[in-house]
């Protein structure tokens, strides 16, 4: 099993990253060793003083496929969740001004939290659905599907042009706006179309 995290997905999110915003989908991997299921704690890394949280909607891949067609794409996964892709940004500002690659940053253990998944079926248009994310009870990430700049179909052509995808693949699609950084005994809770799909704790 892998974890491809695509970055810059949302155009406020780039632009509070000072970022272009990209012409193709820019995608990223993490170890199984990130994935965290089960609302388990996520341990703060002693290594960075300054982790950020991005709340992002996950795709499960259901059949596997390289190559995969755009019109095609949507038969290749039936379902969703959300996730957290833990970044140390110190060590990420780090990297990228050095211009050497950033993984240290992304994909160390526990890095990848992720929710239960629901059939995709579930939902009457998955390129419509809010996700958000509250951090001790506030809200700081509050995001739409319908704001990606590549569609899940697009992403998974785009990535399965370089890497084939296979069963039970998660794929996290991007973070909006309002990252910013977690400390230990920080409550996080994500929600999926105002149903709460997370709750964990930093510790
Ligand atoms: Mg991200």
């Amino acid at each position: 099993m892998k974890i491809i995290c695509i970055g810059r997905n949302y155009l406020d999110h780039a632009r509070e990253m000072d970022n272009d915003v990209p012409e193709e989908p820019v995608f990223f991997m993490k170890p199984d060793s990130a994935l965290v299921t089960g609302n388990r704690p996520f341990p703060y890394p002693g290594f960075s003083d300054m982790v950020h949280h991005e709340l992002e909607v996950v795709i499960r891949i259901g059949r596997p496929g390289r190559s995969i067609g755009e019109g095609s794409a949507g038969q290749h996964f039936s379902e969703i969740g959300l996730g957290v892709d833990f970044t140390a940004r110190d060590l990420q500002k780090e990297m990228k001004s050095r211009g050497l690659p950033w993984e240290i940053a992304k994909s160390f253990d526990d890095s990848a939290p992720v929710s239960r998944f629901l059939p995709v079926s579930e939902f009457s248009d998955i390129h419509h659905l809010s996700f958000r994310l509250d951090l001790n009870g506030k809200t700081v990430q509050n995001g739409n599907t319908s704001l990606m700049i590549f569609s899940f179909e697009r992403i998974i052509a785009y990535v399965s042009r370089f890497i084939t995808l296979k069963k039970g693949d998660l794929l996290f699609t991007g973070t909006p706006a309002g990252v910013g950084p977690v400390a230990a005994g920080d409550r996080l809770e994500a929600f999926l179309e105002g149903e709460k799909m997370m709750d964990f704790r930093v510790k």
